[in-house]
């Protein structure tokens, strides 16, 4: 069986425990690989490289880094096959999803960043000629960057492109249930002989490589649920250390009746089941004006029962396999709970059981929910999978409370052809991201993240490359100076 290795100081290194966990693919639902179960040890010893890697990448030019960032994503575009069928057999999503979105995203998110570093500037602030301020934007050290399972790779590089880009080393630790293509990635590292303890990734659980990075590292940007958030977030402050997250949502689709409804409805689709349902921008609270009411649920439905669940590898799957069997399972029960509490599943709500070896892995049909309260849990906690509730509404103000009735505030989309209206709605939602007429539709120059339990601080473009820095301002005194 294949042993994976964490990737510290330049070199493909065991865990110093020797211990490993099982990997297995949720396509077949077999063990395929071992991951190392590393411990606080492994993490020492990367953070002490990252830290000697700080002492010249962090003094080196911009176009140093850029040169070696554009070096890097030429040898990650290289090797698109390989990452390709490598996510989708470790998460389950189908290969055309990784083909068009992870692994591109992936190049793009370390060309994006290293041209970006080129371009970032900051301030100055005129005393009227007495005194001149200018600002210093300076790395910090060594970046812990830890990220989920549902987009693997893309979220992993969003973190550490921006690190890198403004001088900072990094510590990154993959999700434990979908290591590979982050492995991939640090063969490719070592492939191309890019600067030693610069990126440096250790596999192993949350609970122990994960804090051990936590406390650490000298900034943390961490992309996971809520709950974990929370215990980060406790880290970090007691350790003033600067900290972004990025965590759950309970997102809304509001649908006026004065929509395109073929948008509304194709969009909708693709909001609520992309990826299994497993992205944390998914539209899993579908409001529909209620004129519209029973005209866009037959569209929807019969959009959706038009959807396979099927082999990764085939181009007409629209769904692969859920990401893990405990994740299948749970999301099974809240399904079910929602039964209990009332709601009428309309469709889906069971597993699928596929042919030949994909017989054991973890399938099920996208569900749709109808008759629920927007106070029931199904509607106010974060299911992760492809399962939506569609209610009705009757007025602007209503809407407005319904969507902001719940912890979260990640994002929300809103169809409507009264662009006014569209505006009002998206002013007044609590959401850090927000959609008219379009979904998953991404500048990676735009402030990303979320409100309420939704997260703290954004990411992309400028915000990132500042949330990787340290700002400094300098002033200096000018003598005989000043305006008369
Ligand atoms: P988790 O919070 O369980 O895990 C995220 C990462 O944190 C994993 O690498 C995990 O390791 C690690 N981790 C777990 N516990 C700790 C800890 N105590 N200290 C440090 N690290 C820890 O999330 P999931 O992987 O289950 O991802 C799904 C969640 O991510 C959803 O809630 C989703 O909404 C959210 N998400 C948010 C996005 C956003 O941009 N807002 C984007 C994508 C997903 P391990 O796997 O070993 O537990």
């Amino acid at each position: 069986m294949e042993k994976l290795t964490n990737y510290i100081d330049g070199e493909l290194t065991p865990p110093q425990n020797k211990s490993y966990i099982d990997n297995y693919s949720p396509t077949t639902g077999k063990v395929y690989s071992l991951i190392p179960n590393s411990d606080e040890r492994d993490v020492d010893d990367a953070v002490r490289a990252a830290k000697k890697a700080f002492n010249t990448w962090g003094k080196s030019t911009k176009e140093y880094r850029y040169n070696w960032m554009m070096a890097l994503a030429d040898a990650v575009e290289k090797n698109t096959r390989d990452l390709i069928v490598a996510e989708s057999f470790d998460n389950g999503k189908p290969e055309w999803l990784a083909e068009t979105v992870d692994i591109p995203r992936c190049v793009s998110n370390i060309r994006f960043f290293a041209t970006a570093i080129l371009h970032f500037d900051s301030k100055s602030h005129d005393m009227d000629g007495a005194a001149l301020n200018y600002t210093l934007k300076q790395p910090i050290g060594v970046a812990g960057c830890i990220s989920p399972w549902n987009l693997p790779l893309y979220l992993l590089t969003w973190k550490i492109a921006p690190a890198i880009a403004v001088g900072n080393t990094v510590v990154a630790k993959p999700s434990e249930i979908t290591p590979y293509t982050a492995f991939l990635f640090s063969q490719i590292c070592k492939e191309i002989d890019f600067p030693k303890g610069v990126i440096n990734i250790v596999h192993g659980y949350g609970k122990k490589a994960g804090e051990a990075i936590v406390k650490k590292s000298d900034v943390v940007s961490f992309t996971g649920g809520t709950e974990t958030g929370k215990i980060i977030a406790k880290f970090a402050a007691s350790q003033f250390k600067k900290y972004s997250l990025e965590l759950g949502g309970k997102n809304p689709m509001v649908i006026f009746k004065d929509c395109d409804l073929n948008l509304a409805v194709k969009t909708a689709v693709k909001a609520a089941f992309l990826n299994q349902g497993q992205i944390c921008l998914c539209g899993s609270r579908i409001f529909v004006e209620k004129s519209l009411y029973s005209k866009f649920k037959e569209s929807f439905l019969k959009r959706t029962k038009a959807l396979n669940v099927g082999d990764p590898k085939n181009k007409n799957s629209d769904l692969g396999a859920i990401v893990s069997k405990q994740h299948l399972e749970n999301i099974l029960s809240k399904i079910e709970m929602a039964e209990k509490n009332g709601g009428e599943i309309i469709f889906g709500g069971e597993k699928v059981v596929l042919d030949g070896k994909l017989s054991t892995g973890y399938y099920m049909l996208p569900t749709i929910i109808e008759n629920t309260k927007n106070t029931d849990e199904i509607n106010q906690k974060e299911v992760f999978g492809p399962v939506v509730t569609i209610l009705p509404f009757s007025s602007e103000k209503e809407i407005i409370n319904l969507c902001n009735d719940v912890k979260y505030g990640l994002s929300a989309t809103i169809f409507s052809n009264n662009i006014s209206k569209a505006h009002r709605i998206a002013a007044a939602i609590d959401a850090g991201v927000i959609w008219i007429n379009t979904w998953l539709l991404r500048d990676l120059r735009i402030p990303f993240g979320g409100m309420k339990h939704s997260g703290f601080g954004r990411e992309g473009g400028e915000h990132s490359l500042n949330f990787f820095t340290e700002t400094k301002n300098v002033c200096i005194k000018i003598e005989n100076g000043g305006n008369k």
